[in-house]
C-alpha cells in the first residue's frame, strides 16, 4: 500500500465564508514550508480539509511534531491508506480502533471522490456494523453512539487510496500565519511578553520584535540572549522574524537625571512605545503589542497603561490584559518558552526602580514629566544605537543574521 497520509482539519475556518479558499490555500503553503526537507507526495485539498502525502522516506514522528506548530489546524491524525473496497476498510477500521478504550463510538464518512460505488452512509453503517460485531465477539462492551462519542473512526475515499483514522492530536488552533498583517511586539525576557508575541502569532500577525536591555550587565548576564533564545522558539510560528535590539540605559539615565522618581518606569515605557513605532513604521506593522496585564504590577493599573499608551501614535495590543499569570506560564510551558524566560538575566527595567511608584498618574502628569527631556532626540538615539538580528525558521532549524538596522529616509524621527 502507498505511505501514510495526515489528515488536516481546519479551525475556525469555516467561519471565513468567501475567504475560506484564502485561508486554505495560505494554511497549505504553511504546511508545505513547515515540511521543508521532510518528503511530500502533495498536498490535496478536498472538501474542508487537507491531506498530505507523505513521500515514502518520509519520518511521521518528525512531520506529526512540525505539523503542531502549524496555526490554524483544529486537529490532525495519520491515516492508514487502505485499498477503496469495503472489506479494506473495515479491516482497517478495526486495526484503527482495536487498542483504544471507549465505550461509545462513531463511523463517519467523507466521499471526495464519487466513483465509488457506495455512499457515505452506506459506508457508516456497513462498518460500523462489522465493528460492532467485532467488539462483541472479543467480549468488549460497546455501542455506536452518533452525538459526541468517545471514539470517531472516519473514512475518507479520495481518488488514491481510500484513508481510515480514528486517533486525533489536537492542533494549535488559531488562523494560518501571516494573514492577518504586521504588527511589532515590545519583547521582554519575561514570561509574558513571549506568550502575548504567541497570542498574536496565532491570529496570523506577523511580529517584528523590540528588546530594550540594560548596557550594565556582565558577560552572560545580558538579557539579549535570552531574547534571542525567545525568538529561536517563537519564530517557528511564523517562519521569518526580525529582533532589533536597543541599548536603554542611557536613555534612563536621562529620565532618572531629568523626572520626576515616581513616574520613572512609566516614562521608560513611554519611551520604549515611541522607539518600537519607529521600527514598526519601518516594517510597515500597524500595531504595537505588549504583555501587560491589568493591575499585574504597578505599572499596569489601568489608569497607568491609559496614561503611558497616551505616549503612542499606533494602537497598542495586550492579548494578556485579562489574562492570569497562572495562565501565562501554562501557555508559556507549553510553547517552550518558560524555561527560556525563567534564566536570570540583567534586566533594564528594574534600575534606577522608584521607592514609591506612581499607581494612578494621568497623561497629563507624564507629559509635565517629560517636560525636561529632549523626547525626539533620545527616540532617534535609541534608533541609531540599535542592532539588529533577522531570524528564519527552514527545514526545523533556526538560522539568524545579524546586520544594522537601515534606516529609510527621515525614518528615526518618523
Ligand atoms: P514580561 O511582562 O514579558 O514577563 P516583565 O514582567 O519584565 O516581562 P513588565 O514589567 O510586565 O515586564 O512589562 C510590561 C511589558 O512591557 C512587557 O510585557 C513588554 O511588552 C514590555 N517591556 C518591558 N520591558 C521590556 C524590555 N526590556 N524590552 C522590550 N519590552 C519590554
Ligand atoms: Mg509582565
Amino acid at each position: 500500500m502507498s505511505p501514510l497520509a495526515i489528515v488536516v482539519h481546519y479551525h475556525e475556518l469555516w467561519l471565513k465564508g468567501g475567504n475560506r479558499r484564502f485561508f486554505a490555500s495560505k494554511l497549505a503553503s504553511n504546511l508545505r514550508f513547515a515540511l521543508t526537507g521532510i518528503p511530500i507526495e502533495k498536498i490535496s485539498r478536498p472538501n474542508d480539509r487537507l491531506i498530505v502525502h507523505l513521500g515514502e522516506s518520509a519520518s511521521v514522528e518528525e512531520a506529526l511534531r512540525r505539523i503542531g506548530r502549524v496555526s490554524g489546524i483544529a486537529y490532525y491524525a495519520l491515516a492508514r491508506p487502505v485499498a477503496r473496497d469495503i472489506e479494506a476498510l473495515c479491516a482497517a477500521a478495526w486495526e484503527e480502533i482495536e487498542p483504544l478504550a471507549f465505550s461509545t463510538f462513531a463511523v463517519r464518512a467523507k466521499r471526495s471522490d464519487k466513483s465509488f460505488p457506495h455512499n457515505s452512509s452506506r459506508i457508516e453503517r456497513v462498518v460500523g456494523r462489522f465493528l460492532l460485531d467485532r467488539l462483541a465477539a472479543v467480549g468488549r462492551n460497546a455501542r455506536v453512539k452518533l452525538n459526541d462519542p468517545d471514539v470517531t473512526c472516519r473514512i475518507e475515499i479520495t481518488s488514491g487510496p481510500a484513508l481510515v483514522y480514528a486517533c486525533k492530536i489536537p492542533g494549535p488552533g488559531g488562523l494560518p500565519a501571516n494573514t492577518a498583517g504586521k504588527m511589532t511586539c515590545l519583547l521582554s525576557g519575561g514570561f509574558d511578553s513571549a506568550v502575548a508575541a504567541y497570542q498574536m502569532m496565532k491570529r496570523g500577525a506577523h511580529l517584528s520584535f523590540v528588546h530594550f536591555y540594560g548596557t550594565g550587565a556582565r558577560p552572560g548576564e545580558s538579557s539579549v540572549h535570552v531574547a534571542r533564545e525567545l525568538l529561536r522558539q517563537l519564530v517557528p510560528w511564523q517562519f521569518t522574524a526580525k529582533l532589533y535590539r536597543v541599548p536603554f540605559e542611557e536613555i534612563q539615565r536621562e529620565i532618572v537625571r531629568y523626572a520626576p522618581e515616581a513616574c520613572r518606569v512609566l516614562l521608560y515605557r513611554r519611551m520604549m512605545l515611541r522607539i518600537a513605532e519607529v521600527f514598526a513604521r519601518r516594517n510597515r506593522a500597524l500595531a504595537l503589542i505588549t504583555g501587560d496585564s491589568l493591575g499585574q504590577v504597578a505599572s499596569q493599573t489601568l489608569r497607568n497603561i491609559v496614561s503611558v499608551e497616551a505616549a503612542a501614535t499606533m494602537p497598542v495590543f495586550r492579548p494578556l490584559a485579562g489574562t492570569d499569570k497562572l495562565e501565562i506560564i501554562e501557555t508559556a510551558r507549553k510553547i517552550g518558552t518558560h524555561d527560556i524566560s525563567s534564566e536570570p538575566f540583567h534586566d533594564c527595567c528594574p534600575i534606577f526602580l522608584p521607592r514609591s511608584p506612581a499607581l494612578h498618574a494621568k497623561p497629563a502628569e507624564l507629559e509635565a514629566a517629560e517636560a525636561r527631556l529632549d523626547i525626539p532626540r533620545l527616540v532617534s538615539q535609541g534608533v541609531r544605537s540599535a542592532t539588529l538580528e533577522t531570524f528564519r525558521y527552514v527545514g526545523d532549524r533556526v538560522q539568524s543574521v545579524e546586520s544594522l538596522p537601515k534606516p529609510r529616509q527621515n525614518a528615526a524621527l518618523a
